[in-house]
Order: structure tokens, then sequence, then C-alpha cells
């Protein structure tokens, strides 16, 4: 059995440094907001080479905060791809703005052409999804947004340390967000996410907002605000993962590697790009593939013990008719319908890639 994740195999993997700083957190009675906290925030902020990090309750108080402090206005328009997942478009919802969704291109990403399309005079914002571990077109997303004198706000949740000409995502509009939802490239034991900007104004705002609205350097409420701390334990958790992301990311980028030169024949498939070292450094939070006959080949590979997912279950947020966001984007839905990821995890053995890949060719040759 090759589970699509395998969480009991990543806790067993380290351990005994998990159960120390549990039990050292625990024992100093250190839960909210301590020193804790503030080291891993002041860690991803030298990871990340940027100004703040702060971290948020999870990757969706991380975009609405994000939102709520750079100044968009009740009825602005924000444009995203529909092929996210629903927390990006409910985060642009609670802010007061408007989703405006739009295709992806055959790289699973926002279509910059399609946002171009989009625009009104409305428009404050563009959302790009750095999705599956790869950071959107952005060298035309920032012409765009230049050019129309519109802001980027990044979801960069699934996108820790993926780079786009040598930037990290996260780092091209005012904000950048983070999950640390436990299968995030990043996970901690529960819910986590983070904020990162280099405005300092954003940055007070954040701390604010995720506080009661309570300025932390006087204690005075100053907005209002919510409940939306990282947990103190957590922080502790993340520190402990950080310091071998660099080793868990390079596993990824082999196991990505792998599956590229073992089914790049398969016709029936469309790949992801393999590693490279050229304008996209991939993270591979997700190694999400077109399938032709997709359904079949998921029960195929489900028959031999290999679980796989279809990202948000097949649907694109515009399909949701619930939250009437419907837009006419026959491109988007032509590429989910064949949508679907593979097991991608640190954890995964050679030979796992080996016999997944083995069985889809199988699949296909019969
Ligand atoms: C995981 C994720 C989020 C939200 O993260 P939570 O921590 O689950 O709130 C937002 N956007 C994208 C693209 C995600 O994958």
């Amino acid at each position: 059995m090759i589970p699509f994740f395998n969480y009991p195999a990543l806790f067993e993997q380290r351990k005994k440094e998990y159960l120390e700083v549990i039990h050292d957190v625990l024992s100093r009675g250190a839960y909210i907001m301590q020193q804790d906290l503030f080291e891993f925030e002041t860690q991803l902020a030298e990871y990340l080479d940027v100004k703040h990090a702060i971290g948020v309750a999870d990757g969706t108080m991380a975009l609405l905060t994000s939102l709520m402090a750079s100044d968009i206005k009740d009825g602005d328009e924000i444009i995203l791809p529909s092929h996210t997942f629903v927390a990006s478009a409910a985060a642009i919802h609670h802010a007061g703005a408007k989703p405006v969704l739009v295709e992806c291109s055959a790289d699973h990403l926002i279509d910059p052409d399609s946002i171009v399309k989009a625009i009104t005079d409305r428009t404050s914002a563009i959302m790009p999804v750095q999705l599956n571990g790869r950071v959107s077109k952005m060298n035309q997303i920032e012409e765009i947004s230049e050019n129309h004198n519109i802001k980027i706000i990044e979801d960069s949740c699934q996108s820790l340390g993926a780079k786009y000409n040598n930037r990290f995502a996260g780092t091209f509009g005012i904000a950048g967000t983070f999950s640390f939802f436990p299968a995030k490239t990043l996970g901690c034991f529960g819910d986590g996410g983070a904020v990162i900007t280099d405005n300092d104004d954003i940055a007070d705002r954040v701390r604010m907002i995720r506080d009661h609205g309570r300025d932390p350097a006087d204690g005075k409420v100053k907005l209002f605000g919510f409940n939306s701390r990282l947990d103190n334990i957590q922080a502790a958790i993340l520190s402990v993962k950080l310091k071998y992301y660099d080793e868990d990311i390079s596993r990824r980028r082999e196991i990505a590697s792998m599956y590229n030169e073992k089914l790049k024949n398969c016709e029936s498939l469309s790949l992801p790009p393999p590693p490279c070292d050229g304008i996209n450094f991939d993270v591979y939070q997700n190694y999400e593939i077109q399938a032709s006959n997709r359904d079949g080949l998921r029960e195929y590979l489900d028959l031999h013990g290999v679980g796989t997912i279809i990202q948000w279950g097949g649907n694109m947020v515009h399909q949701f008719e619930d939250l009437d966001l419907n837009r006419d984007l026959p491109y988007t839905e032509e590429l989910s319908r064949n949508f679907m990821m593979l097991p991608m995890h640190p954890m995964l053995k050679d030979e796992d890639i080996t016999y997944i890949s083995k069985k889809i060719i199988e699949f296909y040759s019969k």
C-alpha cells in the first residue's frame, strides 16, 4: 500500500525532536504569543529574506488579514484563477471584495491574458495562486500590475521556498501568504499560517488584526480584529521542520525527477515540468498530472494499492453554483476533467515511485 500522504511516517521520521520541543513548550506553559512564535517568525523571515513574517491561525486567515491590511475597499474586484482552493475566494469575499475568477494556462496556474480581459475600473488587486509548488508567470503579471496600477497579493500557500527568476514565492506583491496545514510542504501538527511582507504598515496591521486589534507596542485596541494567532506550540514544531526544509524540498524534487523520467514516454499523460534551475524553481507541493481516462487510471491504481487525489474534488471554484461566482471558463473546465495528483511527499521510497510508474504504464498499455 502506498497512501497518497503518510502522516504517521512523517511524525516517526523526527519523532524524538518533536517530542522534545513539545515537552519543552508544555513544561514552560508557553502557549500563546510566546518566545517560540517570535523565534519562528524571525527564522521564516530570514529564510525568505523578507522584513516581516507574522504567524497566524491558518493560510485562509493569512489571506484575509493581508487583504484587510492592504486597503481593499467594499465592492473592489480581485482577480484570481478558478483553479484554486475555495479559501482564496472566501478570503476575498470576507474582506468585502468580489472574487473574479479567470482561466489557468497549460501550467495549471493563472493565465495572464485572462487577467487582462477581466480588468475593470473596480479591479484593485490580482491574486496569483502559486499552485502545486510552482510560481505563476510573474514577469507578465507584474507588468499588468504596473500598467493598470493594481496591487498583487499572492496566495503562495502551496509554494514556500519556490522561486521565479530567483525571487521567492510570496515576495512579488505587497504581501505573501503561507499555510502550515499538515500536508503542506512545511506542515505543522494542526492548523497554522503566516503572512510575509516588506511593508511595515501592512505588518503592523496584520499583527494587530491577528490579536483582537491590539497594538503590540502599547496593548491598545486600534481596530477590530480577530483571534487568529499561530499557536506557540505549532511555531516550535515549525522551527524544527524549517531546519530540514531544504532537505525535504530536495527529496521532493528528486521524486519529481523520477516520475518525469519514468513516465516521459507515456503519451496518455501530460506531466508537470521536471525540476530545473531555470526561471522556475519548483518545490512540488503536489505532483499534478493530466491523464486521459483519468477516472479509469485512478481506479486501477487504487486496486493496486496506490492512493491518488483529485485536488478539491475536481471542482473549480466557479463551479460551486451556490457561491454565485460562475464565469465562462471553458479551458479550465477542459483541463480539470483530466487533473489528478500522484503521491508526493519526502517519505516516499525510490521503489514506491518505480512501482507507481510501472502500474501507470501497465494501465495504458492494456
Ligand atoms: C492550503 C491552501 C490555502 C489555505 O490554507 P489553510 O491553512 O487550510 O487555511 C489557501 N490557498 C491554497 C491554494 C491552499 O492550497
